[in-house]
């Protein structure tokens, strides 16, 4: 994809020495694409969405992984040995 044109009108040559260019500007489009700046914000939002979601994964694996059952299961035990 050439980031110079639309891409609606792009369409692609490949040069002899199997190069591909962008039949309208002309622009090489083998070469890995440089990482732009709408590409970097697209990153950054993403990753501020999904940071807090990770966030809140991991407290709820600690909260499952506090051992909440088991006090209950123990007091429970003492109760009923208690009254018997
Ligand atoms: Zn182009």
């Amino acid at each position: 994809m050439c980031p110079y044109c639309d891409s609606q009108y792009q369409f692609h040559k490949k040069q002899s020495n199997n190069i591909i260019i962008c039949g309208q500007c002309g622009e090489p489009l083998s070469k890995k694409p440089l990482i732009t700046l709408t590409q970097i914000f697209a990153l950054i939002t993403v990753t501020s969405f999904i940071t807090p979601l990770i966030l809140m994964i991991f407290s709820y694996i600690k909260e499952i992984n506090k051992p909440k059952f088991d006090i209950n299961l123990a007091s429970t035990i003492h109760q009923r040995l208690i009254k018997t």
